[in-house]
């Protein structure tokens, strides 16, 4: 259940019924929310004069729910928002790691020439073998940070594990939680309790419900601004990476008031058919992409095979301003 408390109730007393109820509890809108499991469906009589309103639920899913907030949430990123009723479309675009100044530099140029505002490149690399290249760390969101400075870029970098949460959540304007990592509680309860935005992905074999729930645990911190990205599920298809999982998208949306993001790269790993289905994702009407883009995808150091070069990406950069405006959606 989920309960407003009077704006009036004192922090003492906030404090005492959590405890009561063992609720999460954060302030919003000058009063206090609590969260207690959705196993409790009704108030206790001891509670009520304290109470504004409450919202009894069915299962675990309540902060991310349409039966709470039936609008979409709105997030700022910078100077951008989605979600709410911006109808906005953010394309998200770099590589998939930050390898070096030039490399990094050229990617940001790109993004500035072609009036893309956020730019993502991995720093700490969830990596499958421990012999392959894990990432520049502090030195590459150093590099990012540059990159912010000099181009005006809002910057998104992955959290692999809660040794260096803080200096992501300090360096990036949206903090990406990695397949491999969504169930990190570390993580989840750390991103819980900052204000940036973050990008939540679906781990490959997790349940959409599963999945949701992993949001609810940054949601119950009191961080409102949490994205939900799909980016492939493993199927027995073995032909493509992964499997993007539409069907799961259109749920999320019809479900849940959390903003998507559609990752096409890593669900297909190969750039010929990148194009395509980030196409059919904008008709989806979501609000976002993400897209690995490389200067020179063939030396890249990590999933080489997926990223677009500059050329490609700048053509289906103008197919999909075609497809988001035909579902009444403008490429931010
Ligand atoms: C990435 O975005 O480079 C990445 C590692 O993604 P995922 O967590 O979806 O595998
Ligand atoms: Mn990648």
């Amino acid at each position: 259940m989920i309960i407003h408390l009077k704006g009036s109730v004192s922090e003492e007393d906030v404090k005492r019924i959590a405890e009561e109820l063992s609720a999460f509890s954060f302030r919003k809108n000058g009063h206090s929310v609590l969260v207690t499991s959705s196993a409790i469906k009704e108030l206790d009589e001891k509670h009520g004069e304290y109470v504004e309103e409450h919202f009894p639920f069915g299962s675990d899913m309540q902060l991310a729910s349409r039966d709470y907030i039936s609008e979409t949430r709105s997030i700022t990123i910078g100077n951008n928002k989605i979600g709410g009723t911006h109808n906005n479309t953010l394309v998200i675009a770099g590589p998939c790691s930050v390898e070096s100044e030039e490399q990094i530099t050229q990617s940001a140029e790109l993004m500035v020439e072609l009036g893309i505002s956020t730019l993502r490149a991995g720093c700490y690399k969830p990596r499958t073998s421990p012999y392959s290249f894990q990432g520049l760390g502090l030195e590459g969101l150093k590099l990012l940070d540059e990159m912010r400075s000099k181009y005006g870029l809002n910057i998104i970098t992955e959290v692999r594990d809660s040794t260096h949460v803080d200096e992501i959540i300090e360096y990036a304007d949206i903090v990406q939680i990695g397949a491999k990592s969504m169930y990190d509680h570390g993580i989840l309860k750390r991103c819980g309790k900052t204000n940036k935005p973050i990008l939540l992905k679906r781990g490959f074999g997790t349940t959409l419900k599963e999945f949701v729930q992993m949001a609810e645990f940054i949601l119950s911190g009191g961080n409102e601004n949490v994205i939900l990205c799909e980016r492939g599920i493993r199927t027995f298809e073995n032909d493509t990476r992964f499997t993007l999982d539409l069907c799961g998208v259109a749920y999320l949306k019809e479900y849940t008031n959390l903003p998507i993001i559609l990752d096409p790269s890593h669900a297909m790993g190969y750039a010929y058919g990148v194009g395509d289905l980030a196409r059919a994702c904008a008709a989806m009407g979501v609000d976002g992409l993400l897209i690995e883009v490389h200067p020179n995808p063939k030396v890249a150091k990590s999933d080489a095979s997926q990223q677009l070069d500059h050329a490609q990406f700048t053509e289906l950069l103008g197919s999909l301003k075609v497809v988001t405006e035909s579902v009444g959606r403008t490429v931010i």
